[in-house]
């Protein structure tokens, strides 16, 4: 170990919820729309809102804008600034990430950014040692004084919160005129194509409903588990390639989910690197999306893992 390195002192098996939780107060806002949607997804069990076209688009759409949105848009640029991109394209993986309803990314990177600032520990927001199910997903449900939008925005959104872009969806009816446009455009995308082929308006109607139901609503929910997933399972079950003092671990099954987020450890050793698989074979399908970009020039400053911090926090 680095004579300048200190070991990280392990985290404990078991935590209390966050102090400034209040398990009275519900967050409606929050609970109803994953209520909603949860329900809205049940659909794709009709026979009469399926279509393979749909199940295409629901599992391509978990990588398009799980993938790009939320994993690389979200987490590895605005959160982490593990790479620049023009802003044009910036802002266009920002939309697949709005269209996936995890919040807007200002609100995202806040929340994102005290996870790690105290990963495994009573003020982490979300962390499994409090109990699997708060972990996943009842964090979000109840009141956290902690997370009250101005002051986590002030402590640790304020990067984001300078772009207009990114005000304006905290400010205006942009973010959810995405959302319901999302809607619209694979409703119409169906009805249109189904007519087009010489399909009756009825035939129309229930191929539009399959791909909205599908692509849009299914696929909502999957990524909501599969990025919920990376919060729950992530820290939980899996191997450790650094002793990073949490709980953070490498999931094969996440990361396959995710196109590598999964490597949580090594993400947790070296938060910043746009890469998280850290051994040949952790396939990270994002960062080899990134390497792509970099290489039509649609990104720059990319950063790579740190071996010496990643050995450092290894205690080697
Ligand atoms: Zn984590
Ligand atoms: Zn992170």
């Amino acid at each position: 170990m680095s004579p300048t390195h200190t070991a990280a002192v392990a985290a404990p098996d078991r935590l209390p919820r966050p102090a400034a939780v209040d398990t009275r107060q519900i967050v409606w806002a929050y609970a109803v729309t994953v209520g909603v949607y949860h329900a809205l997804a049940l659909l794709a069990l009709l026979p009469w809102c399926f279509s393979w076209t749909g199940v295409i688009l629901a599992v391509g759409g978990v990588y398009v804008f799980g993938g790009l949105g939320i994993n690389l848009c979200f987490h590895r640029l605005l959160t982490h600034r593990g790479l620049v991109c023009p802003k044009w394209l910036e802002y266009g993986f920002a939309i697949l990430g709005v269209c996936c309803m995890q919040d807007t990314p200002a609100r995202w990177v806040a929340v994102h950014r005290r996870h790690h600032e105290h990963s495994d520990r009573q003020d982490d927001p979300h962390s499994p040692l409090a109990g699997f199910l708060w972990g996943h997903v009842g964090w979000m449900l109840v009141k956290n004084g902690d997370l009250s939008r101005l002051g986590i925005y002030d402590r640790y959104a304020k990067d984001i919160l300078r772009d207009p872009f990114y005000r304006r969806l905290e400010r205006t009816l942009l973010y959810p005129t995405i959302v319901i446009a999302s809607w619209l455009v694979f409703f119409g995308a169906g009805f249109g194509a189904r007519l087009i082929g010489g399909g009756t308006p009825g035939q129309a109607v229930q191929f539009g409903t399959s791909l909205l139901v599908w692509g849009v609503f299914f696929r909502i929910v999957a990524v909501w588990h599969i990025t919920w997933s990376v919060n729950s399972l992530s820290h939980l079950f899996g191997y450790q390639n650094y002793a990073t003092g949490e709980k953070s671990r490498n999931n094969w099954l996440v990361a396959i989910l995710t196109s590598g987020e999964g490597w949580h450890n090594n993400h947790h050793a070296d938060p910043r690197a746009a890469s998280h698989g850290h051994r040949w074979w952790e396939i990270d399908l994002i960062y080899g999306f990134v390497k792509l970009l970099e290489a039509v020039g649609l990104a720059k400053d990319v950063c790579r893992p740190n071996r010496r911090l990643a050995r450092a926090k290894a205690g080697k």
